[in-house]
């Protein structure tokens, strides 16, 4: 007798990883509370768990761990399809300013927030993903603005880990020109607010994480405070490293990125590094000798079009890998799994580069082990919180153990996510949000998208 038992189901544990965990042919899956309680062949748990208060016949279906995405900004779904002037855009720092901080970030509110971060946690669990390293901008409605997140990640009930993005960056005025470290205080104080609201173990979904934009919108101070704040509160950091030319930096401070932040001792095993792209190999050692996580965001690095990041390089030094996807493009972790899986064998002109489980790796242990979190997440093992997905896949060929690995990056797609367990709760049951009105939640966020967009004086 447990909660939930989920039976005769192709389970895949990736435990310890995707390539040596165990693939369990007409398995099942049991959970209690909000933990899985065994794992094995449905005939051997059928006597043990068979009357369980919800009994699931995953037959025909693959039951696998939730999808962990380490590098989001969840309320850029209001910029989707937004509707710029292409020629306008030239740089990545074209793509950064307009598309990014004119037109989202400057305007956006905390009703704003909390809609589009509903939205955008409804869509990603019923994709498949259970957990999100989320990165809060909203330098014009900065005080609340971590609250208005929590707020709708609870509603949704989706894992994450979250911070408010510390930036002396000054709405409206060149970077070039102006930064203002009062713009970062308040940053910092928000963070805060939220840090002390969910201490450890205060939540079963939420975790503070400290948010930094980056090595050139902050001033050496800022960035070894940062590391003060997090070594204080042992929450971790998130940031973005070497996401522009690296030649920027090194004509303005005669120092890349990497060699910056190493400098202000903000580097160290708790931090997620978002894109990591235009380095070279001492970058590449630095990261590597700090234990930095890497978050590959591997659409919005090709869009700014900075080159391809040194993924398999990375690894061969030792560097943990994970996924991110910023939430520029869709928020179906399954197309950033197959862009990754292409990428770098077409980049590399190498299709031994990258074998399926290597992606599926970036979203599932790695990533575990990014946010820190290896011990709960990442895989489906006994004592380990129950994040599971039911997929019900759509092909007209066999899904069989021979052939898992490849439906994965050939043709799987978050539509086929039939159900999805976080935290031992059913979130997701037969492809419908359980934790809220899909409908009321699309509505409310185009109604505050529509108000985004007409803030925006370009359209
Ligand atoms: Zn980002």
């Amino acid at each position: 007798m447990a909660d939930l038992f989920i039976k005769n189901a192709l389970v895949m544990t990736c435990e310890p990883d995707v390539i040596s965990g165990r693939v369990i042919e007409n398995g099942g899956v049991v959970v209690d509370g909000d933990k899985i309680i065994a794992l094995g062949k449905t005939e051997e748990l059928e006597p043990l768990y068979g009357s369980s208060k919800k009994v699931i016949n995953a037959a025909g279906k693959i039951v696998f761990p939730g999808f962990i995405i380490t590098h989001t900004h969840m309320p850029y779904v209001m910029g989707h399809n937004q509707p710029v002037d292409f020629s306008q855009l030239r740089s990545f720092w074209d793509m950064l300013q307009k598309m990014g901080w004119e037109w989202l970030e400057d305007l956006i509110t905390r009703d704003g927030i909390y809609a589009s971060t509903r939205y955008a946690a409804a869509k990603m669990l019923k994709s498949g993903t259970t957990t999100v390293c989320e990165l809060v901008e909203a330098p014009n409605d900065l005080e609340g603005a971590l609250e208005a997140s929590c707020a709708a990640i609870e509603e949704i009930g989706i894992r994450a880990q979250l911070g408010y993005e510390v930036t002396e960056r000054v709405p409206g005025k060149s970077i070039l020109d102006c930064l203002d470290k009062k713009m970062a205080e308040r940053g910092f104080e928000e963070n805060i607010r939220i840090i002390e609201k969910y201490p450890k173990g205060s939540s079963s979904l939420i975790m503070p994480r400290l948010g930094v934009h980056t090595a050139y919108t902050n001033s050496l101070a800022t960035l070894k405070k940062a590391r003060e704040i997090a070594d204080e509160y042992g929450c971790g950091i998130q940031i973005h490293i070497a996401e522009i030319p690296r030649a920027f930096l090194v004509e303005k401070y005669g120092k890349s990125a990497p060699m910056l932040l190493e400098e202000a001792g903000l580097l160290g095993p708790d931090v997620v590094a978002a894109h990591c792209i235009d380095i070279d190999d001492e970058d590449l050692n630095i990261l590597a000798r700090n234990g930095v996580n890497v978050a590959h965001t591997p659409m919005t690095n090709s869009l700014g079009g900075n080159g391809v990041a040194r993924v398999p390089e990375m690894m061969e030094a030792g560097i943990n890998v994970s996924l991110g996807h910023d939430c520029f493009f869709t928020l179906d972790t399954a197309e950033y799994i197959r862009y990754t899986y292409l990428i770098h064998k077409a980049h590399n002109a190498n299709p031994a580069l990258m074998p399926p489980f290597v992606p599926l790796d970036f979203a599932l242990g790695n990533a575990a082990k990014a946010l820190g979190m290896k011990k709960s997440i990442g895989s489906l093992a006994e004592g380990k919180k129950a994040d599971i997905l039911i997929i019900k896949p759509d092909c007209p060929t066999p899904v069989i153990p021979a052939s898992v690995m490849s439906y994965f990056t050939m043709t799987f797609l978050g539509k086929d996510v039939e159900s999805v367990i976080v935290d031992g709760k059913l979130v997701v049951e037969d492809f419908r949000l359980k934790t809220g009105n899909e409908d009321e939640i699309m509505q409310t966020c185009v109604k505050e998208s529509a108000l985004l967009w007409a803030r925006n004086e370009k359209i």
